[in-house]
């Protein structure tokens, strides 16, 4: 009976046109096909493996520099306490019970342009403001500054930044390597956007916080009304230019009317009134 099958089944095949295929042509196909995968497998496991190295390199890089950063600020900057600055040491007290950012250090940096940042791998972050910011701002709007960077802290965006960097910066092929480039600047703005919003939960006004925002903008010379409505100027004009949105992707820092107008809009939400209730509930609880 199975040799009659059998016989049936060689000579159905006998019959096929294509019965012509050399013996070995399909288990070669096999090995060739299973060949291509390995070694797709092993390239990507290199890829991987050597992209670890690579982001591991960048952090201890970023971990050195910050280190170095600080012992800079040791040396040049005064770092903010009850003694030192009792106005501005409340100030950070009352955004840090808001915010909740964990450990941070402040310090107060002599310099001439207006500006504040944060950075650190380990604990405590540190955050640094320019000496300008505090003739310029008056106690809300240094809340607001001063807020904006505990945000980015509490947010995780100090360290981050040095392995999403680290991540983006992998060699890579000239057009991926432009893509990541422009995905992290793009997600650097996002975190703008983040702390603003933290920015304005530590001090409470929204017009404190954009004329804030304003004298950031102007910078240490604006010294007037007059330099400040300059400025409004300025700010109110830089989303004119229809290639205006292409520079702001290449920039770490979003156009400061789209800051203005993301802030606005938060504001106004109910998001924001609940958790500006929460935040003064918690903080009056202690
Ligand atoms: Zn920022």
């Amino acid at each position: 009976m199975g040799d009659v099958q059998h016989t049936a089944g060689s000579r159905k095949q006998a019959r096929k046109t294509t019965a012509y295929r050399y013996p070995n042509e399909r288990a070669i196909l096999a090995v060739t096909l299973t060949l291509v995968i390995l070694v797709i497998a092993l390239t990507a496991t290199a890829t991987v493996c050597l992209s670890a190295v690579f982001v591991l390199a960048m952090l201890l890089i970023s971990y050195l520099v910050t280190r170095s950063q600080h012992q800079a600020l040791m040396a040049n900057g005064r770092q903010v306490t009850p003694r030192s600055t009792p106005g501005l040491h409340a100030i950070v007290e009352e955004s840090a019970r808001r915010l909740q950012p964990g450990p941070v250090q402040v310090f107060v940096v002599p310099s001439r342009t207006m500006n504040a940042y944060t950075f650190g791998l380990s604990s405590p972050k540190t955050v640094v403001l320019h000496a300008p910011l505090l003739q310029a701002m008056d106690g809300d709007e240094l809340r607001f500054v001063v807020g904006h960077e505990m945000g980015h802290v509490s947010l995780g965006h100090t360290w981050l930044n040095s392995l999403v960097g680290g991540l983006a910066g992998i060699p890579s092929p000239f057009f991926a390597s432009a893509l990541l480039a422009l995905a992290f600047l793009w997600w650097n703005r996002a975190c703008e956007f983040s702390a603003d919003r933290a920015g304005l939960l530590a001090c409470g006004d929204l017009r404190k916080a954009v004329s804030a925002l304003v004298k950031l903008a102007a910078g240490s010379n604006a010294r007037t009304r007059a330099d400040l409505e300059k400025a409004v100027q300025r700010i109110e004009a830089e989303d004119d230019h229809p290639l205006s949105g292409l520079g702001e992707a290449l920039r770490t820092h979003p156009m400061m009317v789209r800051r203005i107008e993301e802030l606005q809009r938060y504001a106004a939400s109910s998001q924001y009134r609940r958790l500006q209730a929460r935040m003064s509930r918690d903080v009056m609880r202690g």
